[in-house]
């Protein structure tokens, strides 16, 4: 990423910087070991382009500290003063189109040993502008990686933790270079986890299915969204276990995530899902999702938070 691609200013150490002056050093701990916590917030361009709506972020910030909790580790910030840094940092930054906003928090010890016990943490936030991380329209071509997800007693997937993303960087790199979007990984015992960055819906027979959360996923926000959305629609929603098999004869396929937001699956493995168009309960549910994002549909208001 250049200079060009982020937005000039950043939150860290305590304060609001140059973004090119956020730096960590080569011995930093997290750096080496992996020992952060990140998220990742979209601000979407309101249809009539005068704001930016940051969407979810109280949930997105929840999730945050949970994930700090596992690690049992605090920081000096609370829920209240992350949201103030969020829209001061975004105030001074003003974008003037789709963003996304990345809080980190880090392990800021040059500590030469894995020893959570003696970190200290820190939380830092920088923002770039984003469009499409994958394309929502053209229908996406996964395989399933023979890279198995994280559970929870490895590194626990209900958690955005840094080191576990090697997991995910395995996994779609591979994916990637065999010429796929992305991939769909599984858990130990072989059900369907997630992609390497969202959560993975199917739909059959008229009901939206997808992975528990004890099937090694990360407590997606968007994943909660499109539940809510479905359950509102009167659309039956079932958590369970996935076979792949079920993947494979399943109507439709979408993928729900931050920056996939809701992109609709074409292929997996080969085989074409339903009749490899985009189906109408995922039409219908991103239709929904993107209208609500943009501040269309006013009874979602109260999950955007206007810039
Ligand atoms: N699973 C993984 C592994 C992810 O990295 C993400 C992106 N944060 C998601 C699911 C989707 O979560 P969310 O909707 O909260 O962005």
């Amino acid at each position: 990423m250049t200079e060009s691609e982020y937005f000039p200013f950043a939150f860290f150490e305590g304060k609001i910087v140059p973004t090119e002056l956020a730096r960590i050093n080569v011995m930093n701990n997290a750096l080496q070991y992996g020992n952060a916590i990140f998220g990742g917030i979209r601000g979407y361009l309101s249809a009539d382009k005068k704001h930016i709506h940051i969407f979810r972020m109280s949930d997105h910030y929840l999730r945050f500290l949970k994930s700090l909790r596992i690690l049992n580790k605090l920081i000096r910030y609370d829920l209240r003063k992350l949201f103030e840094i969020t829209v001061e940092l975004a105030k001074k930054n003003q974008p003037k189109t789709d963003c996304y906003f990345r809080p980190f928090t880090y392990a800021t010890n040059f500590e030469i040993s894995p020893d959570l016990s003696k970190l200290d943490f820190d939380f830092a936030l920088y923002m770039i502008p984003m469009g499409e991380y994958l394309p929502v329209s053209k229908g996406l071509r996964l395989i399933v990686s023979n890279w198995v997800r994280i559970n929870d007693n490895m590194i626990p997937s209900r958690a955005k933790i840094s080191g576990g993303y090697v997991n995910s960087s395995l996994a779609k790199g591979d994916a990637v270079k065999l010429g796929f979007d992305d991939a769909l990984m599984l858990t130990s015992d072989g059900h369907i986890a997630e992609g390497s960055g969202s959560n993975f819906f199917i739909v059959r027979d008229g009901r939206l299915i997808t992975s528990a959360q004890y099937n090694d996923v990360l407590e997606g926000i968007t994943r909660r969204t499109i539940i809510e959305l479905a359950k509102e629609l009167k659309i039956a929603v079932e958590e369970r276990p996935v076979d792949r098999t079920e993947v494979y004869i399943a109507d439709e396929a979408f993928f729900a995530g931050t920056g996939v937001q809701v992109a609709w699956i074409a292929e997996v493995d080969g085989r074409m899902i339903g009749n490899g168009k985009i189906g109408p309960i995922t039409a219908r549910l991103q239709k929904l999702f993107f209208d609500i994002v943009r501040g269309k549909e006013k009874k979602y208001s109260g999950w955007l938070t206007k810039i």
